[in-house]
């Protein structure tokens, strides 16, 4: 069983230790701009708990934090003229996890448009103004 390793970058920008570009933050959780985005406006939704992913985090806090996702996920929609939106959830590496601290991605999908290739770091000004998009649609 693995266990939660309090190094992750995620637990590291919850703490202040390392930079992200914030939209949303309350008590249980914070939503924050992928730095390789699939799509403008892919925004990442982290609960302030430390849990690894769906195996180990408790399921109120689980109850709490998909309320947050739904939230942002309005915001993402409105804010980014979005036609659709994917949420997504991996766990364990094999299932695709790459940064153990449990997060949703929130992935704005408009017709006709295709995915970003994964692995490409995003063009910062492209991020900020998406992010500015969706402060403003939380606002
Ligand atoms: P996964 O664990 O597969 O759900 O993916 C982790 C996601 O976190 C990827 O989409 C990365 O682009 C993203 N990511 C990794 N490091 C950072 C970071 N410092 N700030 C924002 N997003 C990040």
């Amino acid at each position: 069983m693995s266990v939660y390793d309090p190094a992750n970058i995620f637990a590291k920008i919850l703490r202040g230790e390392m930079p992200a570009t914030k939209v949303f933050e309350d008590d249980a959780a914070l939503a924050f701009m992928d730095i390789m985005p699939r799509a403008d406006g892919h925004t990442l939704v982290v609960p302030k708990i430390a849990a690894r992913n769906i195996f180990d985090i408790a399921p109120a806090d689980l109850s709490t934090l998909i309320q947050r996702v739904q939230h942002v996920a309005k915001a993402v929609r409105s804010g980014m003229a979005a036609d659709g939106v994917v949420v997504q959830q991996f766990n364990e590496g094999p299932g695709g996890q790459m940064v153990f601290h449990i997060h949703f991605h929130i992935l704005p999908r408009w017709t006709g448009v295709a995915l970003k290739p994964p692995g490409v770091m995003g063009d910062k000004a492209a991020i900020e103004a998406a992010a500015a998009k969706i402060r403003a649609a939380l606002a």
